[in-house]
């Protein structure tokens, strides 16, 4: 291209093509473009009909890709596709695996948003969804039938921390000759990898822990190719692209995942052990406790002192003595969500599970006081500090 010969407009909007970079950027580059340019109209034709290359950036883009493709390592998976928010991706797992007349199987205790999409949308659709008690693997064996077309789970439960029995799991979905996709965003791969138990995909809100500061929204999930293949095109035809600018800061994030997720799940641990003690305390819900229903379970299938970064404390005194503990709390902060460097509370029976009758809460296992704590990177001392000042003024 000669300069000299186009206009004032045209010049500044066509450029030279970037410089070729040969040495490989140490991290990866955000590649903020939404199409790209090709040679010719036949390397085009090409990239359209599936071979290698980059066209349009919901159909695929390097960053999201490459994002993608960490966690898939990270998790020992063959391929992974990243999302707009792990919603998006349990979306495009849902209908992927789902036509009319399909039926899911999926625990009683399944994420809000999860249990919302089954029974609010996909059902609109002709989808319908069994919820059963995971805890036990004959009531899930005995709920798949003939229209059973995915088995749904999920590592950690929110709020009780219940550990699913991944392997027995699986052995179920291979009976039924069904996939199985779990649900991994509480555990994370820094705690567990489900491919290593036989699960075929695993999702994760990437929002929580592969972030991990709070800052960013984004879903991925990892498994087998030919799944993978299926999933990704429900999100080319949905329109839930990965913004290149978040997959690079959640790419960023899994430099630390490790690191931080270490950490969070010693204080969760130091601090659910003291906590247990308490006087003000009814109940701790939390795996790495021998208290916990699951503990066996977490000693098996959950990295060595990596039992979760969250912790359920039901105060003596029922609901007003859950929202006073939120209330009364001075360095953690009164926020939902989990992963994060800041510690965070929720007063669960007003909040998340507001929708659920004090039956079905009491059905889940969770107090009306139930108080939800996601630790972040905080002193362990301080963490405790400001929990036992709010205990003492109730
Ligand atoms: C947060 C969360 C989701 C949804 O992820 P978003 O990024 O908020 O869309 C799904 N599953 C679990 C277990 C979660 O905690």
């Amino acid at each position: 291209m000669n300069p000299e010969q186009y206009g004032e407009h045209t010049r500044a909007v066509h450029h030279a093509p970037p410089t070729p970079v040969l040495q490989r950027p140490l991290s990866p580059p955000v590649h903020r473009t939404t199409a790209f340019a090709f040679d010719s109209a036949q390397e085009m034709a090409e990239v359209f009909a599936g071979a290698p290359g980059w066209s349009y950036s919901r159909t695929d883009n390097p960053s999201a890709a490459d994002f993608a493709r960490a966690v898939a390592d990270l998790e020992g998976a063959e391929a992974g596709q990243s999302f707009a928010s792990g919603t998006a991706a349990v979306t495009a797992i849902l209908v992927a695996f789902t036509s009319v007349g399909a039926h899911v199987v999926a625990p009683r205790e399944v994420y809000g948003g999860t249990w919302g999409l089954l029974v609010n949308q996909l059902s609109r659709f002709g989808v319908a969804t069994t919820f059963v008690d995971f805890s036990d693997i004959a009531t899930v064996r005995a709920a798949i039938t003939p229209a059973t077309t995915l088995l749904w789970g999920e590592v950690l439960s929110n709020p009780t921390m219940a550990v699913t029995d991944l392997p027995a799991l699986a052995e179920v979905a291979r009976g039924a000759g069904i996939p199985l996709a779990v649900d991994a965003t509480f555990a994370s791969p820094a705690m567990c990898r489900p491919i290593e138990h036989g699960v075929d995909l695993v999702v994760h809100s990437a929002t929580k822990y592969l972030g991990g500061h709070s800052d960013v929204t984004g879903g991925v999930m990892v498994g087998r190719s030919d799944l993978v293949a299926r999933v990704r095109q429900v999100r080319i035809d949905t329109g839930a692209a990965l913004s290149p600018d978040d997959a690079v800061l959640l790419h960023r994030g899994l430099h630390t995942l490790p690191l931080r997720v270490a950490r969070q799940c010693a204080t969760a641990l130091e601090v659910a052990r003291a906590l247990e003690q308490h006087p003000a305390v009814e109940r701790v819900d939390h795996p790495g406790l021998p208290s916990h229903r699951d503990h066996a379970l977490a000693l098996r299938l959950l990295d060595e002192g990596r039992y979760g970064a969250v912790l359920t404390v039901t105060p003596r005194g029922g609901r007003s003595a859950g929202m006073a503990l939120v209330d009364r709390l001075q360095l953690i902060a009164r926020a939902t969500s989990l992963g994060g460097t800041v510690s965070k509370a929720v007063h669960i029976a007003s909040t998340t599970h507001r929708m659920l009758t004090p039956e079905a809460l009491a059905a889940g296992g969770i107090g009306e006081g139930a108080v939800r704590v996601s630790i972040g990177l905080e002193d362990p001392a301080d963490l405790l500090a400001d929990l036992e000042q709010a205990l003492a003024q109730l």
